[in-house]
């Protein structure tokens, strides 16, 4: 019999692609599903993105890249963060990653292990809890509460830390929520955690282009205190609809971007060498797509949280941010996963259940709306209509 490394049984996963598989069998059967799980944009990645990947092609860039990226990239990431949020990063602290997750994989590996605690939200994205259980480190969640608009207060955070804390883990605009922490309680963390100089901070802001109502991003990079054992990532997946370029930076302080690329030589080598001069197009072009995505979002949004607070048992608090909504169904009588299921096979309708995000998630399920006002407004009607015949 084979012996597994004992991480490997620790090891979760995120059952969106689980669902994703699921829902296409379904549709081989004949079966119509509408998807509103997977989180990732249903627009096309911008055509000069693309032009510049084939341009990279055809001039030869079909090699291994230094292991952090090539300047290029590194320097239009730092120019872009410099710009959106007012900071001075150096391109040198810019790590170029095969998205956004690796650069959480990479930043839990480095501070997981026996021994060590890591706080992170619950509900939240479920790769930081299985990381976390992966390296053998002992996952502390923080709850995060619709009562709060699913957002942290510091004070609940900060009660959070013991001796043996080394990371905590915090995503703003928040997946599977959209709920997002206004600057007064980041403000109040950051002054918090003065208090303790030994715990580091992942600050998950994949997001941040993502706020509507006129919400305002505020990156943890805006705290000069923080600089020595911040990591901050972002990248393209969300905001350039690049899910499937592979692409994400993070941002390290200086005694860690060398550790964060040694891992990067050890597991990858270097992101695809094309995707990198895409990556520079996509912070250097014009942004009018950007643009026109995130109001058809925002128009989708509106939509989802009227229709879903008509739905019989069914509650909705509005999301700021990401392209998420979590309403509460603890009205219907079902659990998270028993309606994910049954939506799923009766009504033809693809959510999540909030507890593949932790266990906080329970009694909620989350709506993906990055589909079309029409597709989304069919699921609504399948929905309410299932929930009137079996509640
Ligand atoms: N962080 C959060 C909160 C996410 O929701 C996701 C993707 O869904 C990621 C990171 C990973 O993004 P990427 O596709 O760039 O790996």
């Amino acid at each position: 019999m084979l012996q597994l490394a004992s991480g490997m049984g620790r090891l979760g996963t995120e059952s969106a692609f689980e669902v994703l598989a699921r829902a296409k069998a379904l549709e081989a059967q004949g079966k119509s599903i509408i998807s509103l799980s997977i989180g990732q944009p249903d627009f096309q990645t911008p055509g000069h993105i693309v032009e510049a990947a084939i341009k990279a092609l055809k001039e030869g860039h079909h090699g291994y890249t230094p292991a952090n990226g090539i300047p290029q990239v590194r320097e239009a990431v730092a120019a872009d963060l410099n710009k959106r949020h007012g900071v001075n990063v150096d391109p040198a602290n810019v790590l170029i990653v095969p998205g956004g997750k690796v650069t959480m994989f990479f930043a839990i590996l480095m501070f997981g292990e026996p021994g060590a605690e890591i706080v992170y939200p619950n509900p939240g994205f479920p790769i930081y809890e299985s990381a976390i259980k992966f390296t053998g480190a002992t996952p502390v969640p923080m709850p995060l509460l619709e009562k709060n608009g699913f957002g942290f207060k510091a004070d609940d955070v900060l009660s959070l830390i013991t001796p043996k804390t080394r990371l905590i883990i915090i995503n703003s605009p928040a997946n599977p929520t959209g709920g997002i922490v206004e600057k007064a309680e980041i403000d109040k963390l950051v002054a918090g955690l003065e208090k303790f100089p030994n715990v580091a901070i992942m600050s998950d802001e994949i997001y941040s282009e993502m706020l509507y109502d006129g919400k305002i991003h505020t990156s943890l990079l805006k705290y000069p205190q923080l600089a020595d054992r911040l990591i901050m990532l972002d990248g393209w997946s969300k905001t350039y609809a690049m899910t499937g370029w592979r692409m994400g930076y993070s941002v390290w302080p200086k005694h860690l971007i060398e550790q964060a690329t040694r891992l990067a030589i050890n597991c990858h080598s270097c992101v695809n060498a094309a995707a990198q001069w895409a990556g520079v197009a996509a912070l250097t072009g014009p942004k009018d797509e950007v643009a026109k995505m995130m109001k058809a979002f925002d128009e989708r949004r509106r939509f989802v949280v009227g229709e879903l607070n008509k739905l019989p048992g069914v509650s909705c608090i509005n999301p700021y941010g990401a392209f998420y909504a979590f309403p509460n169904i603890s009205g219907t009588g079902f659990k998270s996963k028993e309606l994910e299921v049954k939506l799923l096979d009766e009504a033809g309708v693809a959510s999540i259940a909030g507890t593949s995000f932790g266990a906080h998630g329970e009694g909620y399920i989350r709506i993906s709306y990055a589909n079309s006002i029409e597709n989304i407004g069919e699921a609504m009607k399948r929905i309410g209509k299932w929930l009137d015949a079996n509640r």
